[in-house]
């Protein structure tokens, strides 16, 4: 742990989850870390150029909700109804603002109705109708309910109807009918995505949107738009975002109990986060994992599943990324 400040750094995720036994799959490695190198790069040069943490995660949210390889924003997953209600959040480490939408279907980049929520209401959490009509009151960029659809999550609702549960992200998907296959198993991985970022003024900032889980119930709102269980940042200790089961997420306020440990506990990033994914999550069955930057600029990315689609770039640093462990 490092208790100087470091220099300004971005890191995501685009999901966790199990290795694929497809062959197939090592071939498409490349094509997913070619994806999350291309989601880095803009945001690390926006704070190489002094801009903020709270910027830097929204830009990088965005990108990931416009990539169909990630569930958020196009190429979200189904509802049981083969709708589309996705869920998204930002919050801002320096002044503890928050904003989030929950169970839209028309807002093209859900993160940024939650920094429109943020920025221009009085309010932490707009649902269903009245986010959609407050997003387009700001003027956002307004779609189609299919835009977000793909037909690799189409194919991977039909499979979770059978089994009649909800399952994460592509829980449900036919591999056979995607060539060639992820890395990361699709009946096994979560598809949030999500970013933390810490700036050159020593704020911390975190961002998350998902589709949620295929065949979810409509109506279903998971851990990532709920501040504190999916998201939260506070400068004094650090900033979260999350992907996984979000009923259990939820259950724990694990983003917040993570910031809970360092502040009451004392505790490092890297040991705080690691207690809540390897520890209290195993505990009631929770499977994920999360990315972090606590105020000094330390990163933390754990997971309980066997990889996790992640990644940082720090400003002045070449950009990593990794599927497995
Ligand atoms: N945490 C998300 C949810 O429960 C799902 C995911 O991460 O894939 O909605």
């Amino acid at each position: 742990m490092n208790a100087t400040p470091l220099r300004p750094v971005i890191a995501i995720h685009g999901g966790a989850g199990t290795m694929s036994r497809d062959s197939a799959a090592a071939a498409q490695q490349a094509a997913y870390h070619d994806a999350l190198r291309a989601v880095l790069l803009p945001p690390q040069q926006l704070l190489a150029a002094g801009g903020s943490a709270l910027d830097a995660v929204t830009l990088a949210v965005e990108l990931l909700e416009d990539c169909p390889l990630f569930n958020a924003g196009h190429g979200a997953v189904f509802t049981h109804d083969e709708t589309h209600e996705l869920d998204a959040a930002v919050m801002d480490g320096a002044t503890l603002r928050a904003g989030a939408i929950a169970c839209v279907s028309r807002v093209r980049r859900p993160v940024r109705a939650a920094r429109a929520v943020m920025e221009d209401s009085d309010h932490v959490l707009f649902a269903g109708a009245g986010a959609e009509e407050f997003a387009r009151r700001q003027g956002l960029e307004m779609v189609e309910p299919s835009y977000f659809s793909t037909e690799a999550r189409r194919e991977q609702l039909k499979r979770a109807l059978g089994s009649d549960r909800a399952v994460l992200d592509h829980d449900g998907a036919a591999l056979a009918f995607r060539t060639p296959a992820p890395p990361l198993e699709e009946r096994g991985k979560m598809g949030t995505v999500g970013a933390v970022a810490f700036d050159a003024h020593g704020n911390v900032a975190a961002a998350t949107s998902t589709g949620g889980m295929t065949n979810k119930q409509p109506g279903r709102i998971g851990d990532s738009p709920l501040i504190g269980a999916g998201t939260y940042a506070d400068n004094a200790t650090a900033a979260i975002s999350c992907t996984g089961t979000g009923e259990m997420f939820i259950r724990l306020a694990a983003a917040y109990d993570i910031c809970a440990r360092m502040r009451y506990a004392g505790l490092p990033l890297d040991l705080a986060a690691e207690l809540v994914v390897q520890e209290a999550l195993p505990a009631i069955g929770g499977r994920g994992g999360l990315v972090a930057v606590d105020r000094h600029g330390n990163v933390s990315m754990p997971f309980n599943t066997e990889g996790m689609y992640r990644g940082y770039a720090r400003v002045g640093e070449a950009a990593h990324t990794a599927i497995f462990r």
